[in-house]
């Protein structure tokens, strides 16, 4: 879709492309905080808490362009023509992404835009949920008794262009860490057992991460699709694969309030729902 500017006229406004962190209000950076009070118009996702646009000004413009799989939401087009579009009619146009809008937010296909609309802009980062997840659960990811690294790689396993590298991601000194792959557990766990990552690897799976409604779901890798399945499991839910998620036992430190505490499963039993 051609994107409308107006020739030979240049947007006054600027665009902050801004991470608003997985959930936790504190999270938000300094930086983050100070451009969304200085907002005038702020277009945000689907994903971004309640609690960090309640920090958005009373006479902000405030737009709702999330998407959600299966839901129906504004196109990707339309959000970059927005986007301009508002460049050209308010002075601080902030664009308010979940987590960090460099990883898996769309953050750059959004920046092209405005590149090629002659739109100025600045990138404010924010806490991605696998860091967010990672530390609200205990969960370190790169523990050098159990991990060399860390991958953070997308569920969404269709893209046949390019195929899912399962041999890399079954390396058992690494940390796999999977955005948006809960309807896809089943060819998560098949491709990765099938390339020789043990069944019984670690596996949690946090929704809600870092809110009051935070829940973890810990067992093995080859009970991944029945620990997706759980009834009581809510959207966003992160899955981190690895030995370091047996360190969330003692190392899990976070009690939202909405829940009473409970002690952690052992994790060989095959679906334990913990709320903590
Ligand atoms: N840019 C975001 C990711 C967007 S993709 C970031 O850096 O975090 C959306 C996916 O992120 C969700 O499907 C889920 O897998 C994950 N996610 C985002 N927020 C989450 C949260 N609070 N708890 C668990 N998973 C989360």
């Amino acid at each position: 879709m051609e994107i409308l500017s107006l020739p030979g006229q240049s947007a006054k406004g600027k665009v902050w492309l801004v991470g608003a962190g997985p959930g936790d209000v504190e999270l938000l950076t300094l930086k983050a905080w100070r451009i969304l009070k200085s907002a005038d118009a702020v277009l945000y996702d689907a994903l971004v808490s309640q609690d960090i646009l309640d920090l958005i000004p009373k006479d902000a413009e405030k737009i709702a362009v999330g998407k959600r799989a299966g839901k129906h939401s504004a196109a990707q087009d339309d959000i970059n023509q927005l986007l301009v579009t508002k460049a050209y009619t308010r002075k601080n146009v902030v664009r308010l992404k979940g987590g960090d809008p460099f990883i898996f937010g769309r953050g750059g296909e959004e920046l092209q835009t405005l590149v090629d609309a002659g739109v100025e802009f600045e990138v404010v980062p924010g806490i991605t949920a696998a860091s967010g997840t990672a530390a609200y659960t205990g969960i370190p990811l790169t523990h050098r008794d159990y991990a060399q690294g860390v991958t953070f790689i997308t569920g969404h396993c269709q893209l046949e262009s390019r195929p899912m590298d399962w041999q890399g991601y079954a390396n058992p000194n690494n940390t796999l860490v999977v955005y948006m792959g809960i309807l896809n557990a089943g060819v998560i766990r098949a491709g990765l057992i099938n390339a020789g990552r043990s069944p019984q690897t670690p596996v949690a799976i946090v929704s809600k991460a870092t809110t009051q409604s935070q829940q973890r779901f810990i067992g093995q890798l080859d009970s991944l699709e029945q620990l997706a399945a759980d009834p009581k499991l809510q959207m966003p839910a992160l899955m981190i694969i690895g030995e370091v998620v047996g360190l969330s036992e003692t190392l899990n430190w976070f009690q939202p309030k909405a829940e009473g505490s409970q002690s952690l499963e052992a994790l060989n039993a095959p679906k334990v729902a913990v709320k903590i």
